[in-house]
């Protein structure tokens, strides 16, 4: 099953897609909170506006470096224990939104990556346990500014401006994230092409990790790392993030 939260006159509404009628079946509620009621509003596909699927509540946990293609463009060693950073709420947009490029950046790159949701309180979760507390899994575009996170040791400002945090379109409750592409295009012109079997850390691993060293709450969303095919992006310049079976998470970069 696949939810998006879309636009309506009424507001921004959960909704199931039904893909056979091309419908959208809107929900009562938020599907997290509160289960999967519908209203039975439909609304078509076609033409409705799709949000970023989720706001965090708390806090979206990036990855770096989870892809050895990946840590060897960026010319770095693979670190002993995966490199974790926090993106605020605030840098969360959808699909269709622009990335707003700050003023201060001069390189503001893509990173195309799988994205889980997670729909339960936990902490200090086993490996074997971590299917529990996933709610599903989503696309993120992980927007960096590539001069800023090379200047700064912290990435703060360099991966948590606003807008840097494209997800969506869809979260997929019922998904296999073993070996999935994860793609970027800029522009239609293929730049990343990598597989999620390839991670160095898979999900399961890195969300028990994560666990220990904060306690994870329903909506939190954690980034899963980039493959390699990363560049500069110029203004107008539209990037399109596509993880296999999750749809297309299009955004244009524009300046402030
Ligand atoms: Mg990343």
């Amino acid at each position: 099953m696949q939810i998006a939260r879309i636009s309506l006159e009424a507001g921004p509404r959960y909704a199931i897609l039904d893909h056979e009628s091309n419908e959208y079946v809107v929900l009562a509620g938020d599907p997290i909170f509160q289960g999967l009621d519908t209203t039975g509003q439909r609304v078509p596909i076609e033409g409705t506006r799709v949000l970023s699927p989720i706001i965090p509540r708390s806090k979206v946990i990036g990855v770096g470096k989870n892809y050895m293609d990946h840590v060897k463009e960026m010319g770095g060693e693979l670190p002993d224990a995966p490199v974790l950073f926090f993106k605020p709420n605030t840098a969360v947009i959808g699909p269709q939104d622009p990335i707003v490029a700050p003023t201060w950046a001069k390189e503001i790159s893509w990173e195309a990556e799988l994205a889980v949701v997670i729909g339960k309180p936990c902490r200090d979760v086993p490996v074997d346990r971590v299917d529990d507390v996933i709610y599903g899994y989503t696309a993120a575009n992980d927007v960096t500014a590539r001069d800023i996170q090379r200047a700064e040791p912290q990435w703060a400002r360099a991966k948590g401006f606003d807008t840097s945090c494209p997800l969506g379109p869809v979260i997929d409750l019922d998904y296999d994230p073993t070996d999935v592409y994860v793609r970027s295009t800029v522009n239609g012109e293929l730049k990343q092409d990598g597989r999620t079997s390839q991670m160095i850390r898979p999900v399961k691993e890195l969300v028990s990790y994560i666990s220990h060293a904060f306690s994870l709450l329903p909506g939190d969303v954690i980034l899963t790392g980039t493959p390699a095919g990363v560049g500069v992006m110029t203004e107008g310049d539209t990037v399109t993030v596509e993880v296999e079976g999750l749809g297309e998470l299009t955004n244009q970069l524009r300046s402030r």
